[in-house]
């Protein structure tokens, strides 16, 4: 956890730097210093070597001056060997020393060590010093102390002068410069660390706070306290994320208060189908005893039309036997067969002959209505020719249409035949002619016959009164008649258009039409098929 956060990450990145740089500088000086102190230290320990050399040459001037070079020369040696050891040996622990050496090893000057020790030819700095004429370098001596150690050769009596130090001491400045550099450096790093601590801390802080109330948001909790301080990067961070939370938060509410809505209008539509349901159930039980009273009703009804058909077709024998009766016996008297009757009798008895007829029309359209209607009508089926029926029609008209001084025309397909119930048919075109003779005052009647899409059409056409265009869709209905000074004159039933519209959808299975304008005259249409439909 603590390896995870930033302070930890930016603190060991810090002290990483830190410490390689300190460590650059601590090499970096020893190196230096160390190379300055080999250039300054070689040129003392020359000049020293020198001073020697320069002492030796001068004693040999002297030896040389005597002319007796060969008698004196040991003299001479040993004195300035002398010279030397009191001039530069203090004791014999000394550790920076002049020393010197004869060609084949042997020690003629040494603070510790005298002629008597022998040889250290076998030794390899001695070695290096008898074959080269100078140098300076680096050796560990024959007590193993490391050395450094510079030297000459003296020509005139073959000697080696030497000069040496141990390196402790040499480099002695160096080390106490590392040293103090490196308790420097690990003071700062000791005083740094704290103090960058606490400077990270500083600038932490705040993403840590805001690290916890983004952990307190995503737990679900947007009102863990932060305040957006300072204009830096986190700053600017936090307050953004402040307005970020904010805006979540209003967004919540919203949708908190909408899911309340949305809970209560559940409610309320739960509610309200619970009461639908209350009210279907009720309608159901409505609707089942409506069905119950309904049957009853139409048990009722079906038991009423029965005793009507019963009532129709016992009336119509005991109505129009009585009244057959009537117009025969009307007919005879007013023809003379019982004897002369005066104009005033002849009046009264052509009344009741008019009305006596037409009462006998009346019933006769009714029972055909009621029969047709309580599907008790039983076709005959028989191939005719139309020509035969209109034929038919017409002469049963004949008297009326000459009595009112009309003109017929007929325009019938040659050789057209159907097969259908041939009294029913000629009922449907006396029906139409008949209108339109007692609708006609003028003019003529034509009667054109034909076959039109597979179906026979039979058209009366007349140039009578007319029928107003509001009238049209009435025409065909029961007991309809429509006022005209003509309705009055001519007696009628309102029956017979209603009488063929059934005639001839439900028995011939055909259709009625009609095509009329008012004062102009009227086409009465009659479809029906080449062959009844079984
Ligand atoms: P009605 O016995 O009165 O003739 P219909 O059912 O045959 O009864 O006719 C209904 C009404 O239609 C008639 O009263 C008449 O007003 C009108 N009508 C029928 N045919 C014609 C026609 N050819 N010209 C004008 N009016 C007609």
């Amino acid at each position: 956890m603590v390896a995870k956060s930033i302070t930890f990450k930016l603190l060991s990145c810090m002290l990483g730097a830190f410490a390689v740089i300190a460590l650059s500088v601590l090499l970096l000086a020893d190196f230096q210093v160390k190379d300055i102190i080999n250039r300054s230290q070689n040129d003392i320990y020359r000049e020293k070597l020198e001073a020697i050399i320069r002492f030796l040459e001068m004693r040999v001037e002297k030896l040389k001056a005597t002319g007796m070079r060969a008698v004196y020369e040991e003299d001479f040696q040993d004195l300035a060997l002398r010279t030397l050891r009191q001039t530069y040996y203090e004791s014999p622990n000394q550790r920076i020393f002049p020393f010197i050496l004869n060609m084949d090893g042997e020690v003629l000057m040494h603070p510790r060590l005298g002629h008597n020790d022998g040889t250290l030819r076998d030794l390899p700095y001695i070695q290096r010093m008898v074959r080269q004429k100078e140098g300076a370098f680096r050796y560990t001596d024959e007590a193993g102390e490391k050395r450094w150690g510079i030297f000459r050769r003296f020509g005139e009596w073959n000697w080696i002068v030497g000069f040496t130090v141990p390196v402790e001491i040499k480099y002695a400045d160096a080390r106490l410069l590392r040293n103090s550099l490196a308790v420097i450096m690990a003071v700062i790093m000791l005083i740094v660390i704290p103090v960058m601590s606490a400077i990270l801390a500083g600038i932490i802080s705040p993403v840590k706070r805001l690290t916890e109330a983004s952990k307190a948001m995503a737990s679900g909790n947007l009102d863990q306290p932060l305040h957006a301080r300072g204009e830096d990067e986190v700053g600017i961070l936090a307050a953004n994320f402040i307005k970020m939370r904010n805006s979540i938060k209003e967004k919540i509410a919203a949708l908190d208060d909408k899911n309340n809505e949305l809970t209560r209008e559940i409610a309320e539509r739960k509610e309200a189908e619970a009461e639908l349901r209350k009210y279907r159930t009720q309608l159901e039980d409505l609707v089942r005893e409506r069905t119950r009273e309904l049957e009853k009703a139409n048990e009722q009804l079906k038991e009423i039309d029965t005793l009507k058909s019963m009532f129709i077709a016992s009336m119509s024998h005991e109505l129009r036997t009585p009244l057959n009766s009537i117009i025969g016996f009307t007919g005879v008297i007013l023809q003379g067969l019982a004897g002369e009757i005066t104009e005033e009798q002849r009046d009264q008895l052509q009344r009741v002959y008019a009305s006596a007829k037409h009462l006998l029309d009346l019933i006769t359209d009714v029972i055909d209505v009621s029969k047709i209607e309580a599907g008790k009508v039983d076709t005959y089926v028989e191939e005719i020719a139309v020509e035969k029926a209109i034929a038919d029609a017409v002469n049963s008209l004949k008297v009326q249409i000459d009595g009112k001084g009309l003109g017929l025309e007929t325009r019938i397909q040659p050789g057209l035949r159907v097969k259908t119930d041939r009294r029913r048919l000629t009922q449907c075109i006396i029906n139409y002619l008949s209108n339109a003779v007692k609708y006609s005052e003028k003019g003529g009647i034509t009667i054109t016959a034909g076959e039109t899409d597979g179906m026979v059409e039979i058209r009366v056409k007349d140039s009578g009164i007319g029928i107003s265009e509001e009238d049209l869709p009435r025409l065909f209905n029961s007991f309809v008649r429509i006022e005209s000074h003509l309705s009055t004159l001519s007696p009628g039933t309102g029956l017979g258009l209603y009488l063929t519209k059934k005639l001839a959808t439900e028995i011939l299975g055909g259709s009625v039409a009609v095509e009329s304008s008012l004062g102009k005259g009227s086409t009465f249409i009659l479809r029906i098929p080449r062959e009844i439909p079984s």
